[in-house]
């Protein structure tokens, strides 16, 4: 029996992480659901959106599946998800953009991973105004690239790559401008590479490889890169498979590992029962493949992509004639699954 932090979310939350856990539970595999609140349903019921005791059943489980979490605008509130990346130090963020037969868009040959630094670059928090002299006033931010979270983060690109089957690493950079920050996570990748002959390495400058992805992206495999860089192309992958509905993401750390939509809350869609469940339920399937449950892993992922394949039962992003929603498409999803 698996032990695993449920948080609903808000918005689309709610239904989509139901449908989720629904298709999880037909596969079969056993888990016992903690439940907690985040995000504004927290705030609701305890003024704070991240309560302590979802920290300490995080700490506990070392799993979370997370619906989106609506930012609380103003009254001082932190970031729920910069505070978990920085509580359990979720430094890698890795997100799959696999093409999916039968929904319309420029490319149907994307198969790559982007693999993100999720915890230094310019993304260190250290930014502050200042003054340039008597009359002008500047702003100004620093990356923080070390030689450990580089390793930490450019060896894990290089596992993932072995365990999935991957052939090459791309490591994406702007070194030749930024020569101490992006050298250094160059150079440290390099080095790496020497432990890991059977898979290709190529280094990339970061605006090449953006026209590259948006021309050729099927030269790609696995994509490893600092914060910014990684925020930027992963959801430019993201486009490229048809958006943000249908990606997943996990946040992998030293301490838990977290399993989300790459989407938010969507206040605009939030009460129709319309919310396109595949991002969430493809979540579901990197967290069973996480805890070793392969075999429901790829079922699931199985069935997903039949169902969109067919377009008949999917939610109106995917088919504007399309009068189904969240619950029908989970449950064609289940169909297929037990079929
Ligand atoms: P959003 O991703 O919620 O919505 C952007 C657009 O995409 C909207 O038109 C929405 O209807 C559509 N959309 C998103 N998911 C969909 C789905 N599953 N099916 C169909 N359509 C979908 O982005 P936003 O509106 O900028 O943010 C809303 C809230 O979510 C904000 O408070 C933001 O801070 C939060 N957010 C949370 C996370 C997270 O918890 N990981 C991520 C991003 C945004």
């Amino acid at each position: 029996m698996h032990q695993i932090t449920l948080i609903p979310g808000d918005g689309i939350g709610p239904s989509i992480v139901d449908a989720a856990v629904s298709v999880i539970e037909a596969t079969g595999v056993k888990i016992q659901w903690d439940r907690q609140l985040a995000g504004m349903a927290a705030v609701e019921k305890h003024a704070d959106p991240l309560p302590e005791e979802t920290i300490e059943s995080i700490r506990r489980n070392r799993i979370c599946f997370k619906g989106p979490l609506t930012t609380p605008v103003g009254g001082g509130y932190r970031s729920v998800n910069v505070t978990l990346r920085q509580t359990f130090n979720l430094y890698a963020n890795v997100r799959p953009a696999i093409s999916f037969e039968g929904t319309s868009t420029p490319f149907q040959n994307v198969n790559l991973v982007t693999v993100r630094e999720n915890t230094e670059g310019l993304y260190a928090g250290i930014e502050h105004f200042i003054k340039v002299d008597a009359e002008k006033l500047g702003a100004e931010s620093i990356a923080i690239v070390t030689k450990k979270g580089s390793e930490r983060i450019i060896e894990y690109a290089f596992q993932y790559a072995r365990k999935t089957q991957r052939k090459k690493v791309t490591l994406v950079h702007k070194a030749n401008i930024l020569k101490c920050t992006s050298g250094l996570f160059l150079e440290v990748g390099r080095e790496i590479a020497k432990g890991y002959p059977e898979i290709e390495f190529e280094d990339k400058i970061v605006d090449a490889c953006s026209m590259q992805l948006v021309m050729k992206p099927d030269v790609f495999d696995v994509v490893v890169t600092t914060n910014l860089f990684g925020d930027i192309l992963s959801d430019l992958a993201a486009g490229l498979i048809g958006g943000l509905g249908l990606t997943a993401g996990a946040n992998i750390g030293t301490d838990a590992a977290l399993f989300e939509a790459v989407h938010g809350s969507a206040p605009d869609i939030a009460d129709l029962g319309i919310a396109n469940p595949t991002a969430m339920i493809l979540a579901g399937a990197m967290m069973l493949e996480h805890i070793g449950e392969l075999d429901a892993a790829r079922k699931i992922e199985r069935a997903v992509r039949k169902v969109i394949r067919d377009g008949r039962i999917v939610t109106p992003d995917l088919n504007k004639n399309s009068s189904y929603g969240t619950q029908h498409m989970a449950e064609a999803i289940i169909r297929e699954l037990i079929e």
